[in-house]
């Protein structure tokens, strides 16, 4: 069984970037219902409603046929949102410092030309879907994953994700998701995110 876990700021923390009914429904209903989902559907299997959620998502294969489809759906959506919250804070933004900051200047050129890249990319996710900055055998790379999909279980090591699924950002937004990603780099938490690397 997965638990979701706390927020380490208040619904009304991150305005006016992200509003507080956006929070409350996204991590109240949206994520909420994906871990329902997820407890409900590994339920009737007690070996595998012991094993981790990572231990689950990342070995799909053992998951029996007739769950396994809401396993990765729920699943790796319980993942993603539980990652995506460790990403903000109140009274965020800045840049990083330290390994991170290095890592992001080695890779990208500097902060602005990777702030850049990560926009761009999150701006083409054609529907649903998740842009992440991602180690990959110690390179760091950003990609976008649709709908459910997370590196997480590619082998790769996920340092930061931006969710760009439409009920992230549509109350507040609505079709203007640049909107959204430009306002989200004021809530980031860095020393969280570095925590990752
Ligand atoms: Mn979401």
């Amino acid at each position: 069984m997965y638990t979701q876990p706390q927020l380490n700021y208040s619904f009304s923390d991150l305005e006016p970037h992200i509003d507080a009914r956006t929070m409350e429904i996204h991590y109240g209903k949206h994520h909420k219902t994906y871990i329902d989902k997820y407890n409900a559907a590994v339920e009737k299997y007690p070996e595998l409603a012991a094993k981790s959620l990572e231990e689950v998502i990342a070995n799909l294969s053992a998951v029996p046929e007739d769950i396994r489809g809401a396993v990765k759906n729920n699943g790796c959506q319980s993942w993603n949102h539980s990652f995506f919250w460790t990403m903000m804070k109140k009274n965020g933004g800045g840049e990083p410092t330290g390994a991170l900051a290095d890592a992001i200047t080695a890779s990208f050129g500097d902060f602005e030309a990777f702030k850049k890249k990560f926009s761009d990319s999150a701006l083409a996710v054609f529907g649903s879907g998740w842009t992440w900055l991602v180690s990959n055998n110690g390179k760091l790379e950003i990609l976008n994953t649709s709908n459910e999909a997370t590196p997480l279980t590619q082998g790769m090591k996920p340092i930061m994700v931006l969710d760009v699924w439409e009920h992230a950002y549509y109350l507040n937004y609505q079709n203007r998701r640049a909107d959204y990603i430009a306002a989200w780099w004021n809530v980031l938490d860095w020393e969280s995110i570095a925590r990752n690397v």
